[in-house]
């Protein structure tokens, strides 16, 4: 493991339209922004590394927050970026957006055009591999993925599905492939999602047949569970439990996060699944973003603030 010090971790803060429903309903909308760095809510302000009004485009969301780890991923570094906030902040829209709309693409199509373009780009000595996996982290785990080491203890998911590319459009293929896989299997897709984990996982490999140098990196994208809080009143057994290892997950990220961000050097990776998983693309001198969704509406106030307040654990 690299020396944590040389982590690099961002934050960024994007911040949806209010919608058609919370205009209908009279909601007020709450965030106001000061440069490109601060947004202040209820007269407090929080910093950033960058702040999304929400008319940003999503492709300057991905230049901010993909462009450059995109790089050093090609260079043979890892990386890890999550989105982060409430069911209906934006997540998926960020992440993925609409994987066939070249103005609506979100961050994960767009990586994988600029990884596909660079590879064109590059001269016939370099031979590439690229591997796409995706699976979703149940929180309460009801199917059969499972976290092994493999001989040189590198933690890998074992029954996620894994392919290996040729183009964009086979990764495209892949991922509509795995939702409606989902679909057949969930009936509420938005109660779905916002449940569990969605993990996305593209590994470059390449190797100059001359020299016969070899670089591999991998990137990691993570729409994660939705951080809302279920209220104590209205849930009870399987969905209770679910709720509370959702929290317990999201919190044991959070720390990872903010031990990495402190430079501490205990960092608590064996503490759930998902830090165990994502272990050697987190910290170390691996590049790692944070996007922080919000609702801008003043119904979600709370939310937004407990989600800005994860964010800042981070800085
Ligand atoms: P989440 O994944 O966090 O539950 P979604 O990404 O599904 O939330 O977003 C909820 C709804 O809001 C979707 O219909 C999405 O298209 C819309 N939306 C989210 N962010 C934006 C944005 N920045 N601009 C326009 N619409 C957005
Ligand atoms: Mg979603």
């Amino acid at each position: 493991m690299a020396d944590p010090a040389e982590c690099t971790i961002k934050v960024m803060c994007r911040f949806r339209p209010l919608n058609s429903s919370e205009v209908v309903r009279g909601d007020r909308y709450i965030p106001k922004f000061q440069g490109e760095e601060d947004v202040i809510i209820g007269g407090k302000p929080y910093m950033f590394d960058r702040v999304f009004q929400s008319n940003t485009t999503q492709e300057q969301v991905y230049n901010a927050c993909a462009q450059k780890i995109v790089k050093d991923v090609l260079e043979g570094y890892n990386g890890t970026i999550f989105a982060y906030g409430q069911t209906s902040s934006g997540k998926t829209h960020t992440m993925e957006g609409n994987l066939h709309d070249t103005d609506a693409m979100g961050i994960i199509p767009r990586i994988v055009q600029d990884i596909f373009n660079y590879i064109y780009s590059m001269d016939e000595n370099l031979e590439f591999h690229i591997k796409v996996s995706s699976w979703e982290w149940q929180t309460v785990s009801k199917t059969n993925l499972s976290v092994h080491e493999d001989k040189n203890r590198v933690p890998y998911v074992k029954g996620c599905t894994e392919r290996f590319v040729c183009s964009p459009d086979e990764v495209m293929d892949t991922i509509d492939e795995g939702k409606s896989n989902r679909h057949v299997a969930v009936t509420n897709m938005n109660e779905h999602s916002s449940r569990s984990h969605s993990i996305f996982l593209i590994n470059v490999k390449q190797e100059n047949t001359q020299t016969e140098q070899k670089l591999s990196g991998k990137l990691y994208l993570v729409d994660l569970a939705g951080s809302e809080k279920v209220s104590k009143t209205g849930a009870e057994g399987s969905v209770l439990d679910e709720a509370k290892n959702i929290n317990k997950s999201l919190s044991s990220l959070g720390n990872v996060i903010s031990a990495l961000a402190e430079g501490t050097a205990y960092i608590p990776y064996r503490d759930s699944k998902m830090t165990r998983i994502l272990q050697d693309s987190l910290g170390g001198n691996c590049r790692t973003t944070i996007i922080i969704c919000c609702s801008p509406s003043s119904y979600n106030e709370c939310e937004t603030k407990s989600t800005l307040m994860f964010g800042q654990r981070a800085k």
